[in-house]
């Protein structure tokens, strides 16, 4: 079914009695061309577009829980491309490029919102710093502006200025970033993937593989064995456990991650704002709460909740920023399971398994790359070698010592 104002239109004068289930749920077939465990944002994306563009309809995504349950249904749903190293930038603007036409591509709408992500710069060094990473962006085709502190306190008032600590120096804007309903991503991708065919497959855990003479023949799940041409693996936070089955370790560790809401407020922010001096980001979200973040729990973990230390931390640096903030009630917090790479890059590679390919590695910053995740493992599992602007993102870079630390932070995935 095709969305559009002359369906809800016709819907009303029907009594919404013709809406059709956005996808099927089907039973497991025996055998698929492709099999992608994991059920989020990146396997969902590699489905759709392998079957949209690389014509590939014999495709199943396994899901262990329900579409949307993961991180691609927990993270705080800003997009941006403002990186610096040469292996990241291209990729998130090839992301963000897809983002600002994806509603038309899925005939979905995932309220992909560009109003604006603003990095606050408190130093000269980090000005310094910003100003390299802004160069960087704009000859990478993506867009950046350098902000002094009166432009900011123009759009921004409300923020802490002259804190004796942390004082506004200015910053650095990318107006096309912004914020994606996070769930509703998952449920386009998943709409216009049962479109084309694919077989999406929820409540089936994933419990092993089956390997034979260095082949992968399939995956073993709680519906039984189904059998695959190819196997691609984009379970995020659960990589270390779902590979750890096929007999691999993986330089990944899984930390927990945390996001908050408030009460819904009146419009205060223009668009997303990040504290240069600590680590808390902000947005506010169509319903008009404030969405924000800060670092990982820090500590090795598979549970998809976080502890007290961390609120109170990321609340410090709320109200060091925007001492505002203190007078709204926290609504809901939850946290989710990250995939942490140890130079705080992803990867989408083969594996040494023939037939079993890897995506993971996201770090906090897997929701942005959702739409260019999707394209690029869909183009290595259709075409068997890395899409162009996925090339540096090889799983034996670790080995190799060619790492993509974006933060030069070295091997330390709780500082990436
Ligand atoms: C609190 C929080 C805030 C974040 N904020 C941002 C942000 O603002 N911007 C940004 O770019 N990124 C952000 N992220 C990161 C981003 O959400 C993730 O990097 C990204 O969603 C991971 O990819 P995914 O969507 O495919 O993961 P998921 O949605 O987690 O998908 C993986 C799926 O694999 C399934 N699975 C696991 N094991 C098995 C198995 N054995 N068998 C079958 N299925 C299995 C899981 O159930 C899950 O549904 C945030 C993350 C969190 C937790």
């Amino acid at each position: 079914m095709r969305y559009s104002g002359f369906q809800v239109i016709k819907q009303v004068l029907t009594g919404h009695r013709g809406w059709i289930p956005a996808w099927r749920d089907p039973e497991p077939k025996a055998h698929y061309d492709i099999v992608i465990i994991g059920g989020g944002g990146h396997g969902l994306a590699t489905a759709h577009y392998l079957a949209k563009v690389y014509g590939h309809r014999k495709v199943a995504v396994i899901e262990k829980g329900w579409i949307g349950g993961g991180n691609v249904g927990r993270n705080t749903t800003i997009i941006r491309s403002n990186y610096l190293l040469d292996g990241n930038e291209p990729f998130y603007e090839f992301s963000l490029k897809l983002w600002e036409g994806l509603e038309q591509d899925l005939n979905y709408n995932a309220m992909v919102s560009q109003r604006g992500i603003l990095n606050l710069i408190h130093s000269d060094a980090q000005r310094d710093a910003y100003t390299r990473r802004g160069n960087a962006m704009i000859l990478n085709g993506a867009d950046a502006e350098l902000l002094d502190a009166e432009q900011v306190r123009k759009e921004c008032p409300f923020l802490n200025f002259d804190d004796a600590r942390f004082p506004i120096k200015g910053g650095l804007a990318q107006r096309r970033g912004g914020t994606v309903r996070h769930d509703a991503v998952a449920w386009g991708y998943a709409r216009s993937a049962d479109g084309y065919g694919v077989d999406i497959i929820q409540n089936c855990e994933v419990s092993g593989f089956r390997i034979e003479d260095g082949k992968c023949l399939g995956v073993e799940t709680s519906k039984g064995f189904i059998g695959a041409g190819k196997v691609g693996c984009a379970v995020a936070g659960n990589s270390g456990r779902v590979m750890g089955m096929a007999g691999m370790k993986l330089p990944i560790e899984s930390h927990v991650l945390q996001a908050f809401v408030s009460e819904g407020l009146k419009p205060v922010l223009p668009g997303v704002i990040t504290f240069g001096a600590g680590h808390f980001y902000v947005s506010q979200s169509d319903k008009g709460g404030l969405v924000f973040g800060g670092d990982l729990d820090g500590y090795n973990t598979y549970a998809q909740r976080g502890n007290l230390p961390v609120v109170e931390d990321v609340c410090e640096g709320g109200m060091a920023l925007m001492p505002m903030i203190g007078r709204a009630r926290l609504l809901r917090m939850w946290g989710g399971v990250m995939d942490m790479s140890m130079d705080g890059s992803p990867i989408i590679d083969r594996t040494p398994v023939d037939g079993l390919y890897f995506n993971g590695g996201w770090c906090y910053g897997g929701f942005k790359a959702t739409p260019a995740s999707g394209y690029c493992f869909a183009h290595l599992l259709a075409q068997d070698e890395p899409h162009p602007t996925a090339t540096a993102y090889r799983l034996d870079r670790f080995r190799t010592g060619r790492m993509i630390d974006e933060k030069g932070v070295g091997n330390q995935p709780n500082l990436h």
